[in-house]
């Protein structure tokens, strides 16, 4: 397993094509906008190396027999995939953002299940393939891009019905030694602090549609590969010289366009050709994995209820019992969102490959509730705040010698707490539910892993309604439903 140091000097090796306000950045990792990102990146590697949370972190290889860390692993049991969820919220508690290294780890464990039941279809040797791939993936310990959303252009029209046909990526052209591929992705969680990119197809497809049934991995800095940087609300505090005001001055996260204009994809790269028929079950079970992954919100969500708890001691306001019974409120929100996750994982089931999926129904109704009561933890966090959350002056005028001893006066709350640490923490709860944080917490919960409608259909198709209607017919004594 690599370090946090060593995975840092693993980035700069890359030759990264990024492009923020319009210029290239030569060296993405030192950027004041991007580290913030790879350093919630590297926490993952530096957890995984503390021996208080080995157990949650890592995990022995299936292939190898090795320690890895739990990021790269198959899951093998279904306390695997509960020890995953666990590993969510440990890692939001600790970085309060979004550390991006799920969704490889989720696209590897989607494409272990097809590849081996595309194989028993067809007699192809993809899953041969895949494990090669997955012992380099794991005896390196890299970090993946899962890359599954298209631009989708027009949302009425399939893939190939679009008038742009790179609105979904695809196969340009077939080489005896790999494929061309054309098209982008878009919204992609950690891209730049990626190694690889696994990229998969992210609707269903009908046999019109096969050049767009494909899924590969490359390098992250193949040839071909553009990386265009996604703002966030409040970015640019990152590069004023007030770190107070950032909030959380360590972590973030970041999303990016990436643009594949005719990259070459050797054929012991490519997991998926054509085979349409194996394309939605490809992004569903990515998709009820990555949703299972939203634990990572329930950590994140313990650093804001901390928070709020915190400003409401420095307010003097936290023995008032509205604001006892609105942190209660939050905890039994955030809680509800941890029951999702590890319900999907203790009710997983083995696919015929070997690997242990979550359960598809109870991952979907976790996620759907990921787009809602986050919102509603935010909400609470903002009135136990205060408004002077917002309105708070920068760390400049704190420390001007001008006009500080005013901000000091003015901004005063409970006697034993300095203005300054009462500063701190509004800004943090700020960061979260309005600044760049509330990407990850609050957008990103929304549309991540899926946009609500996603979670709906999906919970309309697996929930069982010919046996809830036979458990009520049977207790009312309905038998034939025919009239005589
Ligand atoms: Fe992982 Fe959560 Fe970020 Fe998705 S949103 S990559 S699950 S931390
Ligand atoms: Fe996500």
């Amino acid at each position: 397993m690599m370090t946090a140091e060593q995975y840092e000097e693993s980035l700069r090796r890359l030759n990264l094509v990024v492009y923020m306000f319009g210029k290239r950045i030569m060296n993405p990792v030192d950027d004041p906008m991007i580290r913030p990102s790879m350093n919630a990146v590297a926490k993952t590697y530096e957890m995984a190396g503390r021996p208080e949370f080995r157990d949650i972190m890592t995990a022995i290889s299936h292939l190898t027999g090795k320690r890895i860390n739990r990021f790269t692993h198959i899951h093998q049991s279904r306390e695997d995939l509960i020890n995953k969820t666990r590993m969510g919220r440990l890692m939001g508690a600790h970085t309060a953002c979004c550390f991006q290294r799920c969704v490889g780890m989720d696209a590897l464990n989607a494409l272990s299940i097809v590849t081996y039941d595309m194989d028993a279809e067809y007699g192809s040797s993809y899953t041969k393939r895949f494990l090669k791939y997955l012992a380099f993936v794991q005896e390196n310990d890299l970090v993946c891009d899962g890359a599954m959303t298209d631009p989708k252009g027009d949302r009425s029209l399939s893939p190939s019905q679009q008038p742009d046909p790179d609105m979904y990526l695809h196969v340009a052209a077939e080489k005896p030694d790999g494929i061309i591929v054309r098209g982008a992705k878009a919204h992609q969680t950690g891209a730049v602090n990626s190694h690889e990119i696994i990229v998969m197809p992210t609707i269903s497809m009908r046999e019109e549609d096969r050049d767009y049934a494909i899924s590969f991995a490359l390098p992250s800095d193949a040839p071909g590969i553009t990386y265009i940087m996604g703002r966030q609300s409040c970015d640019t505090r990152k590069l004023e010289d007030n770190p107070m005001d950032v909030g959380n001055r360590t972590f973030g996260g970041h999303e990016a366009l990436v643009v594949f204009d005719d990259v070459f994809v050797p054929w012991d790269r490519v997991f998926m050709y054509r085979e349409y028929e194996f394309a939605g079950s490809l992004v569903e079970k990515f998709a009820s994995y990555h949703r299972q992954s939203y634990a990572c919100k329930t950590g994140v969500g313990d650093v804001l209820i901390g928070a709020s708890q915190t400003i409401a001691e420095y307010n003097g306001a936290h023995k008032a019992s509205h604001i006892k019974d609105k942190i209660i409120e939050m905890n039994q929100l955030n809680e509800t969102l941890y029951c999702g996750s590890l319900s999907c994982a203790a009710e997983g089931h083995k696919e015929p490959s070997g690997t242990y999926c979550v359960n598809t129904l109870l991952a979907n109704v976790s996620k759907q509730n990921v787009t809602r009561f986050p919102y509603e933890i935010a909400r609470l966090a903002q009135d136990i705040a205060g408004g002077l959350m917002v309105t708070l002056p920068s760390e400049a005028d704190f420390r001007s010698p001008e006009i500080g001893k005013w901000l000091e006066k003015y901004y005063q709350g409970a006697p034993n707490v300095s203005t300054e640490n009462r500063m701190k923490i509004l800004r943090l709860i700020e960061n979260l539910t309005l600044g760049t944080a509330a990407v990850g917490y609050l957008t990103e919960s929304m549309h991540g892993a899926g946009s609500p409608q996603a979670q709906r259909i999906m919970i309309s198709r697996q929930v069982n309604m010919g046996e809830k209607q036979t458990y009520a017919k049977n207790l009312c004594g309905i038998k034939d439903e025919t009239k005589p």
